[in-house]
């Protein structure tokens, strides 16, 4: 057990993960998480949406997509100023990556030259940066490691037997195809998916050997709980059982040790103690901010007084430790066990919001 990194994963393999009673397969995960991570500290992300709405792709959860009528405003793309401001605000916050993302089905040249200067603003404040733009092409994927993208995020959503349910405008080979010229260009890869859109437990299982079946495992594995937004077709969904979604949060801990399994969209609706369980389970990183792309996320109070309960640090990516050491008693931060400093929370990104589930 302890964390072996396979490539190899059966789907049935994975569904007898999620079989497993509670308590043994918290533990697996529990132990697996302790192999290669620290147990106290949370990676955090600030998502701002780029460009909001109108998206001609058919993603059956999503209120930017333009087929559905969920009274969504559509924006223009967000101005440079207004990306920097929102990066030093969400870096002030304590978030080491920014996150920007724009409702496109795939983005034309003049996007991705737009982008490319944001992420250099982005990058010059000291911050990781991810973008999810859509589809790229590899010529489009090296252009952005070249303007010093570190992440692309491309989520498969669900599995590949359940996907055609979810969006019928890009293939899960689309997706995968994607996947592959982001790794190609050197670019980490953050992918995970969706659960509660209607998906069996096999499917969930489904959607984790997929990607634990990649070549390399995503560096970091979103898993969202579907947001039901009113206009959008999966608006009438279940509630997911709680204890299902830590089960799939701990199996995709066992499944990808060495991923950040970030606790994504659904975080505004779970209680401090199911995302607890959720840590517990293997969950690193979380999206930190007021709002996510245009869905709802817990405001940052909560989450240092959660953060503080527990006696979790902020993550600091090796990359960026030296830059915080140097700030570390000048800058604004999230608050840790024992830290005094008071700090007015920070609002990253008015427009931001919870994750794209792309
Ligand atoms: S998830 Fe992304 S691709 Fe799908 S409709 Fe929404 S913005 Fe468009």
């Amino acid at each position: 057990m302890g964390g072996i990194v396979r490539h190899d994963w059966q789907v049935s393999e994975v569904e007898a993960l999620f079989a497993l009673p509670f308590a043994d397969l918290m533990f697996q995960a529990q132990s697996t998480h302790r192999a290669h991570h620290s147990p106290n500290a949370v990676q955090m992300s600030t998502l701002l949406s780029i460009k909001t709405g109108a998206c001609p792709e058919d993603c059956a959860y999503c209120p930017q997509s333009v087929r559905y009528d969920t009274g969504l405003e559509r924006e223009r793309l967000v101005p440079l100023d207004e990306v920097r401001k929102s990066a030093q605000a969400a870096k002030d916050a304590g978030a080491t990556r920014f996150c920007m993302g724009a409702a496109w089905r795939s983005p034309k040249k003049k996007d991705v030259d737009a982008v490319v200067a944001m992420i250099r603003e982005v990058r010059a404040l000291g911050m990781e940066t991810c973008a999810t733009l859509g589809m790229l092409t590899p010529a489009q994927a090296h252009e952005l490691k070249d303007a010093g993208l570190d992440y692309y995020n491309h989520n498969v959503d669900t599995s590949p037997e359940f996907y055609g349910e979810i969006i019928t405008t890009r293939t899960y080979q689309d997706r995968l195809d994607t996947l592959s010229a982001v790794r190609d260009a050197g670019l980490n890869v953050c992918c995970g998916g969706i659960v509660g859109m209607g998906e069996t437990t096999r499917d969930r299982a489904s959607m984790l050997a997929t990607l634990a079946n990649l070549p390399q495992h995503p560096e970091s594995v979103p898993i969202n709980q579907l947001v039901r937004v009113p206009g959008t077709p999966l608006a009438g969904q279940k509630d997911v059982d709680p204890f299902d979604f830590v089960r799939t949060i701990a199996v995709a801990r066992i499944v990808m040790p060495k991923a950040f399994v970030r606790l994504s969209a659904g975080r505004e609706v779970m209680s401090d103690e199911l995302q607890s369980l959720c840590f517990l389970a293997g969950a690193n990183s979380i999206f930190y901010g007021e709002k996510l792309l245009t869905t709802g996320n817990p405001d940052v109070a909560r989450d240092r007084a959660l953060l503080t309960r527990l006696g979790i640090e902020p993550f600091t990516p090796p990359g960026l430790a030296a830059v915080a050491d140097a700030h570390a008693h000048e800058e604004p931060h999230v608050h840790g066990p024992g830290c005094s400093h008071a700090h007015a929370p920070a609002r990253p990104g008015a427009a931001c919001n919870a994750t794209r589930q792309r």
